[in-house]
């Protein structure tokens, strides 16, 4: 069952508006949350993200956090997300319906869509790696709001495919920002490196997870954007996102990363991620 628009409705009941402004301009914002054995992960931090990215986009949303946390669990209970079953829960929210002007309506009434799904980790990936070639950032300049409007990630994502790679790495005139729909983080010499947070990437929330356990085990950690270049040298690559987690990159534009193979510091974060799920999973 999912959420549309105030009402429980099966798959094929879905009505989207021709009007809706998400669906006419991508005016709109969503998260994607992971479930972990029936219990979502990290869901303080995806609300913080949802109600940040409405205020920048201008949206005024109707409900509280608690009903958005009710609402998450009615979702996981009608869809038999119990506590074997890893999962994601998808929510998004439109500006709601107006006749198709480009400034924002003086009132909408913002539509809320949500489903879950049950979604295996990406394991068999996570132990061998997998490969990405360098995009340029097509993207706009405010990656930092969670909107639905992705068609500049859709595209970074097909270049690399097309290119023989399974995911892009995105630099914009040489300085390495993210992923089409991942953090990236560069090791050299024991460091993390990582470009700071602001309006060039979204904020992970994976990406926080991983530097506050960097830190929290002494493994130093720059939020500094660095170089293509820099990149390349690197001893390890890896890509942080909900779904993926921690994804060791083991090759760059056909080239290896490192040795060509998994990293330490890559293991000892995956190591180190996995405790994590297993202590917030018994919370
Ligand atoms: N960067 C982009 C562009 C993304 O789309 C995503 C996730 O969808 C991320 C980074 C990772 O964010 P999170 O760790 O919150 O899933």
């Amino acid at each position: 069952m999912l959420y549309v628009g105030g009402k429980w409705v099966e798959e094929g009941e879905v009505a989207v508006h021709p009007e809706d402004r998400g669906y006419n301009f991508g005016d709109g914002i969503y998260e994607v949350v992971r479930i972990y054995k029936g219990k979502m992960y990290q869901w303080d931090a995806h609300l913080t993200r949802l109600f940040r990215s409405a205020r920048e986009i201008k949206m005024e949303l109707p409900w509280t956090a608690d009903e958005l946390s009710t609402l998450a669990q009615q979702l996981l209970e009608k869809n038999n997300i119990t506590k074997d079953v890893d999962a994601t829960l998808y929510l998004q929210v439109s500006r709601g319906i107006s006749p198709r002007v480009h400034d924002i309506p003086e009132k909408t009434e913002p539509v809320l869509m949500a489903f879950a799904r049950p979604k295996a980790r990406p394991l068999a990936d996570m132990k061998k790696g997998m490969t990405a070639q360098l995009i340029e950032d097509i993207r706009w300049l405010r990656c930092d709001i969670k909107t639905l409007n992705l068609l500049g990630a859709v595209l970074v994502k097909q270049y690399a495919k097309d290119a023989g790679a399974q995911d892009s790495i995105l630099h914009r005139n040489g300085i390495v920002t993210e992923c089409s729909s991942a953090n990236v983080f560069a090791v050299k010499n024991g460091a993390l490196y990582t470009h700071q947070a602001d309006n060039m990437i979204l904020h992970g929330i994976t990406r926080q997870v991983v530097i506050d356990l960097a830190k929290e085990n002494g493994i130093p950690v720059h939020e500094e954007a660095f170089t293509t270049d820099f990149l390349k040298q690197a001893d390890e690559v890896f890509l942080t996102s909900t779904t993926a987690e921690i994804m060791p990159l083991v090759s760059v534009d056909g080239q290896p990363v490192g040795t060509g193979a998994v990293g330490p510091l890559s293991l000892k974060l995956q190591e180190l991620f996995e405790q994590h799920i297993n202590e917030s999973v018994l919370v």
